[in-house]
C-alpha cells in the first residue's frame, strides 16, 4: 500500500455541514484525497504521522483573487501606502533617493500603495520630478488602476510628456514593461517562491491567480522549479484568449501532466475600473463628479462587445470572471451572462443594486468579493458615494439572496491573508472601529464557508487539504470585534495540501 498522511486526534470544525461529535478523530489522506475519518484509526508503517493533539481541522483556505507576481514584487517596492497627500509621497521618495548607495544611483525606483481619492489635490508629474534626481520613478496606486510616473519613467516607457497620472488600459498596457524593469533587479520567481511559502504558512491551500502575464505558461515552469505548494488556477485575459483557445485550455483542465494542483482558471474581463481611481462604473454620478473626466465612471466595453467576448470565452469552455465594481458595471455584467448563459463570477461586486442580487442568484453567478477592501475604502466611499454606502460590500444581502460568496484579497490591493478577509467580513471595521453597515456582516461560520472553495467539513472524499488551527475559529464571542480578532490571529499549526505538508509549526 502506498504511504499516506495520517493526522491524529483533530477536532473537526463544521464547514457548511454539521459535525456529529466534537471528540477528536483521526484523518487519513491517500493519493491526495481524504480516505478515512474516524476515531482511533491505525497509521500504516510508512505513513507520515502528524499529531494534531486536539487542534481544530478545517479543509484549507483559498484566496480567490490574487495577482501573484505583483504581490510578490510589491513587497520589494517602496511603500507609499501611508501617504495622505502628495507631499507625504514626495518626502518618502526624496528620502529614499538620498539614502541610496552610489551604485544604485540612476536606477528605476518602483513604489506601491498610494490612494489619492481623499487627497486635497491630485499629484502631478512635476512634483515627482522635483524629488527624484536621476531616477525613473514608477508608483502604482493601492488599487493598481493608476500609475504616477515621473518624466524619466514616462520617457523610458515611451509615453509622451504629460503632467497627469496614467490610468486604466493605458496603465495596464505598461505592466509587462514594468515587470521587466523590476525583474532586472529582482528575480520574480524567487519572490513568488517566498510568497507561496508564506501563503501556506497562513493556511492557504489554493489561489486563483489574476496576474496579467500569461499564467498558463508561467505556472507550469514554476511547478517544474518546485514552486508547487499551492493549488493554482491562473486566469487568462482577453489578450491571450486566442492562444488559450488554440491550446484547448478550458477552465478546470490540468495545465501539466505531472500534477492536478495546477488547472486552467477563468477568462478575466474588465467591465469597469475602480473606486479609488473613480472609474468604477455607476448608475449615478460620483459625489465629486465636477472634477472627473467620467462623472459616472468608465465603461470598458459596450454591450455588444462585452457579450461577444463573454460568448467567445464560454464557447471555448472557459468560465468568466467579470470584473465589476460599480453598480452599472454589475448590471452590464449580468446582462452579458444572461445573453450568453456563460458560467462564472462577478469579481468585486463592490456596489450593487439590490434587484441585481436576484438576477445573480437566478443565473448561478458567484460573487468573488474582497472584504478587506472595505477597511481601506470606507472613507473614500463616504466621500464619493455618500448616497449609496448601504449598497457597498452587501455580503449579507448577497448570501441571503442565494448568491454563492467566495472571498479573496486582490493582493497586493490588500494582503494575501484569508484570515484578514474573514475578519473584515465579520466585523466590517478595523480593530477598535465601529462596524460599517453591520447589517451586511457575515457570521464567522459563513465567512469560513466562503473561504474553502466549496469544500465542506473534512470527510471521506474531500480533497486531501487540511489545515490545523491552534484555536477554534468558530468559538463563541460576544461581539463581532472579538470574533474578528479571533479569526485574524488564528495560529496555523500545519497546512497539508493534497496530502503533502506545506507548512508545519507544531
Ligand atoms: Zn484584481
Amino acid at each position: 500500500m502506498a504511504s499516506s498522511t495520517f493526522i491524529r486526534r483533530a477536532r473537526l470544525v463544521p464547514v457548511r455541514t454539521p459535525v456529529a461529535s466534537d471528540a477528536p478523530v483521526d484523518i487519513r489522506i491517500a493519493d491526495g484525497v481524504v480516505t478515512e475519518v474516524a476515531p482511533r484509526l491505525q497509521p500504516g508503517p510508512d505513513d507520515l504521522v502528524v499529531d494534531a493533539d486536539g487542534r481544530w481541522a478545517i479543509p484549507g483556505l483559498w484566496d480567490q483573487h490574487v495577482h501573484m507576481s505583483l504581490w510578490a514584487q510589491t513587497r520589494a517596492r517602496i511603500d507609499v501606502s501611508a501617504a495622505t497627500c502628495t507631499a507625504d509621497v514626495t518626502r518618502i521618495i526624496s528620502d529614499h533617493v538620498q539614502a541610496l548607495p552610489r551604485p544604485w544611483q540612476g536606477g528605476a525606483l518602483l513604489g506601491f500603495g498610494f490612494r489619492t481619492a481623499t487627497w486635497p489635490t491630485q499629484p502631478t508629474v512635476a512634483e515627482l520630478d522635483a524629488v527624484s534626481g536621476h531616477h525613473p520613478v514608477i508608483l502604482s496606486s493601492g488599487d493598481v488602476h493608476t500609475g504616477w510616473l515621473n518624466s524619466k519613467a514616462l520617457a523610458l516607457l515611451g509615453i509622451p510628456p504629460r503632467d497627469t497620472q496614467v490610468r486604466e488600459a493605458e496603465w495596464f498596457d505598461l505592466q509587462p514593461a514594468i515587470t521587466q524593469l523590476s525583474a532586472a533587479s529582482q528575480d520574480t520567481d524567487s519572490l513568488v517562491r517566498v510568497a507561496v511559502e508564506e501563503a501556506a504558512a497562513m493556511g492557504v491551500v489554493g489561489i486563483v491567480d489574476f496576474e496579467m502575464a500569461p499564467g498558463h505558461r508561467e505556472w507550469p515552469q514554476r511547478f517544474d522549479a518546485g514552486i508547487d505548494r499551492l493549488r493554482v488556477r491562473p486566469v487568462t485575459y482577453a489578450t491571450a484568449l486566442d492562444e488559450v483557445v488554440a491550446a484547448g485550455l478550458w477552465t478546470g483542465r490540468q495545465l501539466t501532466e505531472s500534477t492536478d494542483l495546477l488547472t486552467m482558471g477563468p477568462l478575466k474581463i474588465f467591465s469597469d475600473g475602480s473606486l479609488n481611481t473613480r472609474t468604477a462604473h455607476c448608475c449615478q454620478p460620483y459625489a465629486d463628479a465636477h472634477d472627473l473626466e467620467y462623472p459616472r465612471g468608465q465603461q470598458i466595453y459596450d454591450r455588444a462587445e462585452l457579450t461577444d467576448l463573454v460568448s467567445r470565452g464560454a464557447a471555448a469552455g472557459l468560465h468568466i470572471a467579470l470584473h465589476a465594481i460599480g453598480d452599472a458595471a454589475v448590471d452590464q455584467a449580468l446582462s452579458a451572462f444572461e445573453a450568453t448563459h456563460a458560467r462564472g463570477s462577478i469579481e468585486h461586486a463592490q456596489l450593487i443594486r439590490f434587484e441585481d442580487i436576484t438576477r445573480m442568484n437566478a443565473l448561478g453567478i458567484r460573487a468573488s468579493v474582497q472584504p478587506a477592501h472595505l477597511l481601506d475604502d470606507r472613507e473614500v466611499t463616504i466621500k464619493c458615494w455618500p448616497d449609496r454606502t448601504d449598497r457597498c460590500f452587501a455580503l449579507r444581502s448577497m448570501l441571503d439572496g442565494g448568491v454563492q460568496l467566495v472571498l479573496g484579497s486582490d493582493a497586493p490591493v490588500s494582503v494575501l491573508d484569508p484570515r484578514l478577509a474573514m475578519a473584515a467580513a465579520v466585523h466590517r471595521g478595523r480593530d477598535g472601529d465601529d462596524p460599517w453597515n453591520p447589517a451586511e456582516s457575515l457570521t464567522p461560520a459563513e465567512a469560513l464557508a466562503a473561504s474553502t472553495d466549496g469544500q465542506p467539513t473534512i470527510r471521506v472524499g474531500n480533497r486531501g487539504d487540511v489545515v490545523l488551527l491552534d484555536e477554534d475559529p468558530l468559538q463563541r464571542t460576544d461581539t463581532t470585534a472579538e470574533a474578528a480578532r479571533t479569526l485574524r490571529n488564528l495560529g496555523v499549526a500545519a497546512t497539508i495540501t493534497a496530502g503533502r505538508i506545506t507548512h508545519l509549526a507544531l
